[in-house]
């Protein structure tokens, strides 16, 4: 397949931890606009100075620095044959830019309850050595690794609620936006990680 494809749902719905089964079987590279603003926040570049505000306080970031961000990003040549995108798009306007710069063929949508999505969010953890995301229930940590972990500045309980709030504004109608354009396919992301897995191979087999 040649175009992009967009992994969709909440936040905390899983999507960088799936994405990797994805990578592994399109080779397309994974384009994270939560990482790549993560980033820019800890080299305290321009972009991270104007982004850190939002994030911390469960916001989106505009609309324009996020289309900027993306359209640097893909006039690298790995993404000359599709990419993988996690995070984005995020609202209307951003699809609407995007479709102006590569063709999407396919979405797949994580759907997750928001009771769900707190408690996995709260509970998340990351390796800052290697990036690796776990969670103190649903993927415990090896023991030596424990002490190393650190955990998202906003990832806490009450700027998680504001991130599903901005998830139910703005991003949420964008799931029926590509419904109706035929490209959505839905998968249960409450299964165990492994299960969430095997749904999201079945609906890369059958793009
Ligand atoms: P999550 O999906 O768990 O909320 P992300 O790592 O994707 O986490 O994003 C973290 C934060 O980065 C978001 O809350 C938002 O402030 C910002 N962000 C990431 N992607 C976008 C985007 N496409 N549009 C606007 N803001 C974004």
């Amino acid at each position: 397949m040649r175009g992009s494809i967009v992994l969709f749902g909440p936040p905390g719905a899983g999507k960088g931890t799936q994405a990797e089964i994805i990578v592994e079987m399109t080779g397309k590279p994974q384009i994270s606009t939560g990482d790549m603003l993560r980033s820019a926040v800890s080299q305290g570049s321009e972009l991270g100075l104007e982004a850190k505000g939002y994030m911390e306080s469960g916001l989106l970031v505009p609309d324009q620095v996020i289309i900027g961000l993306i359209e640097d990003r893909l006039r690298e040549s790995d993404a000359s044959n599709g990419v993988l995108f996690d995070g984005f798009p995020r609202t209307i306007p951003q699809a609407e830019a995007l479709s102006g710069i590569t063709e999407v063929s396919a979405v797949i949508s994580i759907e997750v309850p928001d009771e769900d999505i707190v408690n996995r969010i709260v509970g998340r953890r990351m390796d800052p050595e290697t990036g690796e995301i776990f969670h103190v229930s649903f993927k415990p940590p090896p023991p030596e690794l424990e002490n190393r972990l650190v955990q998202r500045k906003d990832d806490n309980e009450e700027t998680v609620r504001m991130r599903l709030s901005a998830y139910h504004d703005q991003t949420k109608p964008l799931g029926d936006w590509y419904s109706n354009m035929g490209i959505l396919t839905k998968i249960d992301g409450t299964g165990s990680i492994q299960e969430v897995s095997q749904s999201v191979a079945k609906a890369v087999r059958s793009l």
